[in-house]
């Protein structure tokens, strides 16, 4: 016997999960129903579709990945990249690296493009890369870094990597509600995401979007795709419908109402109001952490995810212990190089608010005294 389930409530500022909203648990609390009951699948196309808005894309083939973030990543590189492709990565944090191991496991030939973590790409990065490695099928980037807080611009990639013939494969786990993100606008033919940040919903799911452009690479393979489970040519029948709702694997039923939840609560506030309050939020944040005599550690620096170093002298893993402990709040460490240097201070979705901002630089003001 184990005592009765009694989380705490805690004040979620970490690089996710973010705080979730009593509307998203009541939804996941819902009666469970067949994942092939008609009732279902009008949620889940809804959920698609909703996708589709958030992403500012009309993509067809948009969809709830069931995994976390890093199941968005292996679904798209495995189903981009076939043994012997190449393909060029832009790794500045931990989430490059993460993509580049992926894509070597999928047997391509991987060249990476690296700056110095905390560091952005500028366009002469992707257009030198691209040049220096032609052949290459496909070129990934991480739009917003969690583990530096850096900001990846993508508005110009898109031309770039097209006119040299290859695909856009984009992370935005931690940019996805929060940070302007145009799928469509921007050239990007693949990207994935986290349910557990800007959405403010548990972690579970993965969105994904690829453009048509991207599914005839994939229907052009000469090999199957490596995985069974993220197999996109399967997975599009039950999601889209197209070739009848056939059963691949059992949905995650409850996390696609919980997702459904989340999503419109993304689009009552607005996209863009969203974002702005994002902007906001980081601007009072940021205010708050310099006068407290913290220093910014990205140049462009995600409004989502404010990485700050830690000042000399000061043990960074008890001032988190003790905002834990005594205030309920957590904030993340540093990740990779940053590990023991760093504190990353999300702002994500439900928890991008005044109060609990206020909150946390009162907290964090006594554990530096
Ligand atoms: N990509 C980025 C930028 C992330 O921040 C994360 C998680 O923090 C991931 C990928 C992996 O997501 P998950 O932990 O949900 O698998």
């Amino acid at each position: 016997m184990v005592a009765p389930l009694h989380p705490r409530q805690r004040l979620l500022m970490g690089p996710g999960p973010s705080t979730v909203p009593a509307r998203i648990l009541k939804a996941i609390s819902s009666p469970t129903l067949g994942h092939l009951d008609p009732q279902y699948i009008g949620f889940m196309d809804e959920t698609c579709e909703m996708i589709r808005q958030v992403y500012r894309t009309s993509n067809a083939l948009s969809f709830p990945v069931s995994g976390t973030g890093m199941a968005g990543m292996e679904t798209i590189m495995v189903n981009l990249v076939e043994p012997g492709d190449e393909a060029i990565v832009m790794v500045n944090g931990v989430f490059g690296g993460r993509m580049k191991d992926v894509l070597s496991r999928c047997g391509a030939r991987v060249h990476s493009v690296e700056v110095p973590w905390g560091e952005s790409f500028s366009r002469q990065h992707f257009a030198d890369a691209v040049k220096e490695h032609p052949n290459a099928k496909l070129l990934a980037v991480v739009h917003a870094e969690t583990s530096t807080g850096a900001l990846q611009d993508l508005s110009e990639v898109g031309d770039i990597v097209h006119r040299a013939g290859m695909l856009l494969a984009v992370d935005a786990v931690t940019s996805i509600g929060g940070h302007e993100l145009r799928v469509d606008d921007w050239g990007i033919d693949a990207i994935y995401s986290g349910t557990q940040k800007c959405l403010s919903c548990p972690p579970g799911l993965s969105p994904v979007s690829f453009s048509p452009r991207a599914i005839e690479v994939i229907e052009a393979r000469k090999s199957p795709v490596q995985s069974w489970y993220l197999d996109v040519t399967m997975l599009k029948n039950y999601y889209t419908g197209a070739g009848g709702r056939a059963y691949h694997h059992t949905a995650p039923i409850n996390m696609v109402y919980a997702l459904r939840e989340a999503l419109s609560i993304v689009l009552e506030e607005g996209l863009d109001e969203r974002v702005e309050r994002h902007r906001q939020m980081h601007q009072r944040l940021r205010q708050g952490l310099e006068s407290l005599g913290l220093k910014y550690i990205p140049e462009h620096s995600l409004h989502t995810l404010n990485c700050v170093s830690v000042p000399e002298g000061i043990d960074e893993a008890a001032v988190r212990k003790r905002l834990l402990d005594e205030y309920d709040i957590e904030i993340g460490g540093g990740l990779g190089v940053f590990a023991g240097k760093a504190w990353r201070i999300g702002l994500m979705g439900e928890s991008a608010s005044e109060k609990n901002i206020l909150t946390l630089l009162a907290a964090l003001e006594q554990c530096l005294q």
